[in-house]
């Protein structure tokens, strides 16, 4: 069992994992520390999952898989998940407080984060008792009848970025569509996501080993759940290289993947775009979470008789985030989640610094208590080779690149010059350009005249490196289950026939 306890020095814990009720929570091992980015104080105390706890949760999942009404029952499913949604927006507060003393984001984006969630789930929720297949006429006496099953056992394994809606955008949909699903979160937020599952653990109504969750680090604890023979399908989410050693180690039992992973996003700005607005753009593309999203728009490329203006007007307004306490709203930019990831991030910078021209100031200017926090302050680098490390790996943090084109082509071929496809922006006033270009670049999302604007009904998912399958929307729901064809014919099949069939009736 866990015994996850929140500490904050001088103040009351801020919850106790696992409270009353918390089986779902099965890990057994040694205990970790969870920290504040922001003051180094430790959050929370974890206990890990052994490989034993990580094959109880899995045997727990299968046989109510097999046994409970869950996967016939859409009504139920229903009122769960609807019930889920209301929970987590009635706790949004504690649970947005937990989330930014945990990852490091600002306040603003952690309520956000819960409310997101929520209506994602609420969005499944409504889909629950619409997991339709469809029936096909077959002449005149055959008929077949396509249903839609769940998978069975899913493996739901999240990143630490947005540990919540990251985390209810596979699970919503896989319990919508009637799965039992292990959890496994990043080990940097193990508490928000035990905190944010134990308000869908303690319904009632969900039978026991629907949910059930594992702690620990991913290199033993994942490892060992993506590897259980009796997991069915493994939904991930996080880096491309982890993805990859993830659908090796499904690939030997033949398990389903589905793999939302890192990106690379361009941003494009040309000349005729509204320029304010596609500023505001620019900003929130690569900023948002002070850059450690997935779909971060972290090179951008602007049409060259604007390039200086709005290159110059970005370094002004990155120099103007504040850095502070991620607790206090008047915050903009939140420290990074580790002081690992600073360290990586802060070694980009330096790459960028030797190989192109920094325009931004790296001083953090934050003193008492902030100085401990993981901080790294915005960089603009230009006039970097675009072959650069800087310009081609995913850097996950407040690191922008920035590059001039002259004409649409060149733009394209700038866009899509990396390994990634997950997504990218586009601004311009011209609406067949954005037709032509939007058509063009391979990525899962194009957003026109925006940035960063999720939907839970519009899908979302990687080309390339990015990812395999799409999560959100129907195509999201979809995705955790299989189709079987239920065959009705009256016809004597082939080989028995009395007389000889048309060829063009053959059953095989
Ligand atoms: P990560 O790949 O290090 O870890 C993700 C999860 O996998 C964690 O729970 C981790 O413990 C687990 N894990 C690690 N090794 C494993 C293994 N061998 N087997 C099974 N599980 C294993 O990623 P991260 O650092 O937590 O998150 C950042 C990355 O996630 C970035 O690359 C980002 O782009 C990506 N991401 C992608 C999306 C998307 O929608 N495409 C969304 C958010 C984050």
């Amino acid at each position: 069992m866990t015994d996850t306890n929140f500490v904050r020095p001088g103040r009351e814990p801020l919850a106790q994992v696992p409270g009353p009720g918390q089986r779902f929570v099965v890990a057994g091992g040694e205990t970790f520390s969870d920290t504040d980015p922001t003051t180094q104080e430790r959050v929370a105390t974890v206990r890990s999952s052994t490989p034993s706890d990580v094959d109880e949760a899995v045997q727990r999942a299968a046989h109510a898989f097999t046994t409970a009404r869950w996967r016939n029952d859409g009504a139920v499913r229903a009122r769960v998940l609807f019930h889920y949604a209301e929970r987590l927006r009635a706790d949004r507060d504690r649970l947005a407080e937990l989330l930014t003393r945990e990852q490091g984001k600002t306040i603003s984006e952690a309520r956000s984060e819960i409310l997101g969630s929520a209506e994602m789930v609420e969005y499944y929720a409504g889909l629950a008792r619409a997991v339709y297949g469809r029936s096909i006429a077959l002449g005149d006496d055959a008929h077949g009848v396509v249903v839609r099953e769940p998978v069975g056992v899913v493996a739901v394994v999240t990143p630490w970025n947005w540990p919540l809606t990251l985390l209810v955008r596979s699970l919503a949909p896989a319990l919508a569509a009637g799965n039992a699903c292990v959890v496994k979160p990043a080990s940097l937020t193990p508490a928000i996501t035990v905190e944010g599952l134990e308000l869908l653990a303690s319904d009632p109504e969900l039978p026991e080993g629907i949910l059930t969750c594992v702690l620990g680090p991913g290199d033993v604890v994942g490892a060992a759940l993506v590897s259980h023979p009796a997991v069915d399908m493994v939904a991930f989410t996080g880096e491309s290289t982890t993805g990859i050693d993830v659908m090796r180690r499904a690939a030997d039992d033949l398990r389903k993947v589905a793999l939302e992973l890192g990106g690379k996003s361009p941003n494009i700005v040309f000349a005729d775009a509204k320029l304010d607005k596609a500023l505001d753009g620019a900003v929130n593309a690569i900023f948002t979470t002070s850059g450690q999203i997935c779909t971060a728009g972290s090179r951008l490329l602007v049409e060259a008789p604007v390039y200086d203006e709005f290159v110059g007007r970005l370094v002004e307004r990155a120099q103007a985030l504040r850095m502070g306490d991620p607790l206090d709203p008047a915050t903009t930019l939140a420290p990074l989640v580790s002081a690992a990831q600073q360290r990586t991030v802060l070694e980009y910078v330096d790459i960028g610094r030797k190989e192109g021209s920094l325009l931004t100031d790296t001083d953090v200017p934050v003193e008492g208590i902030l100085e401990r926090a993981n901080f790294v302050a915005p960089a603009v680098i230009a006039d970097l080779p675009t072959d650069s490390r800087v310009v081609q790996e995913e850097v996950f943090g407040p690191v922008l690149t920035v590059h001039s084109f002259s004409d649409e082509a060149e733009a394209v071929r700038l866009a899509e010059d990396t390994p990634f496809g997950l997504a990218a922006g586009l601004w311009t006033s011209d609406l067949d350009r954005a037709w032509r270009i939007g058509r063009a670049l391979r990525a899962g999302t194009v957003w026109i005249n925006t940035y960063h604007h999720f939907y839970a009904e519009a899908e979302v998912g990687g080309f390339r490196r990015s990812g395999l399958g799409r999560q959100q929307g129907i195509e999201g729901l979809f995705e955790f289950t299989e189709t079987k064809h239920l065959n009705f014919d009256s016809k004597a099949t082939l080989w028995c026939a009395p007389a000889p069939i048309s060829p063009a009736r053959w059953r095989w």
